[in-house]
């Protein structure tokens, strides 16, 4: 293999390995009996007609013979569900979900992650904190410069409301899940741009699947677009219950912005009101 094909093979894998697919399949080459078929169609064999079907597509158990022996299957990892068919890495039309995964898992998965530019200015990586099988988790934009600094989420002063608000609804922060969307810093508390939310994006979803969460609320546009794919205004879209996946999604306004706009935090009390009433509920 030239060395060009093997570097774009890594960064396919790396690529697919941020996605958290592991197992791949290379397309099993042609048996001998659909060779010799495919010759026969081809007309390679002067005089001599093809069969109507070949073997692989003749339904029922395929009988081994020595002349044409069916592979055994091969043992597959406990979780780990079989593909159709062999696929081909660039054909590979959906992730192979794996077992369920721990927080744990992913956070090592994730290390000491440079996949984006965003590693260069950070001190940390703000990974995530709460309880790991919490029923709400709450999804922001990226770690500022506390967070930074502390390797925790929401510990400024928009945690610090945060902290109030989840007080207001009766419980304790250590009960919920709090994470974001990208886990480094971005350069001046800038927005995150969509290739370094892309490329830390995985690890949030991740996130949600190995907490499972009752509902998953995503505070602010970019944690919006990214959960929900929604890019409408926040205002117009905040306050309400969304499906994702099999579980409910809530929008609600980011505290960073209720402390510049501190006029907002009655709609964000009301909205928090919601979700209370929502965990309450059982829904
Ligand atoms: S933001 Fe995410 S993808 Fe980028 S370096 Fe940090 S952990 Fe890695």
């Amino acid at each position: 293999m030239d060395s060009k094909l093997r570097e774009e093979l890594a960064a396919w894998l790396e690529f697919y390995r941020d996605l958290g697919i592991e197992d791949f399949y290379r397309r099993e080459p042609e048996t001998r009996f659909e060779t010799r078929n495919s010759r026969l169609e081809t007309g390679q064999y002067p005089g001599l007609s093809a069969p109507r079907k070949t073997m692989s597509a003749v339904p029922g158990p395929r009988i081994p013979s020595p002349e044409f022996p069916v592979p055994s299957p091969q043992p597959r990892a406990p979780g780990i569900s079989p593909p159709a068919r062999s696929l081909s890495l660039f054909e590979a039309p959906a992730p192979l979900r794996r077992g369920p995964e721990t927080l744990e898992q992913v956070r090592a998965d994730l290390g000491d992650c440079h996949r984006c530019r965003l590693a260069e200015g950070r001190k940390t990586i703000v990974f995530g904190q709460g309880n790991p099988h919490a029923e709400l988790v709450f999804v922001g934009e990226g770690p500022g410069a506390d967070e930074d600094q502390q390797g925790l989420p929401f510990v400024g002063r928009a945690g610090q409301l945060l902290n109030r608000l989840i007080q207001f609804m009766g419980m304790k922060r250590e009960e919920v899940y709090i994470c974001n969307v990208v886990k480094c810093r971005p350069p001046q508390n800038r927005t995150p741009q969509p290739d370094e939310i892309e490329t830390c994006s995985p690890f949030l979803f991740r996130q949600i699947e190995a907490i499972k969460p009752r509902l998953v609320c995503c505070l602010g546009a970019p944690a919006v677009r990214t959960v929900l794919g929604i890019k409408e205004g926040i205002s117009k879209i905040r306050g309400r219950f969304y499906d994702y996946g099999g579980t409910k999604a809530f929008v609600a306004f980011h505290p960073a912005y209720i402390l510049r706009n501190p006029r907002e935090e009655k709609i964000l009390r009301e909205d928090f009101e919601k979700i209370r009433e929502f965990l309450k509920s059982g829904g």
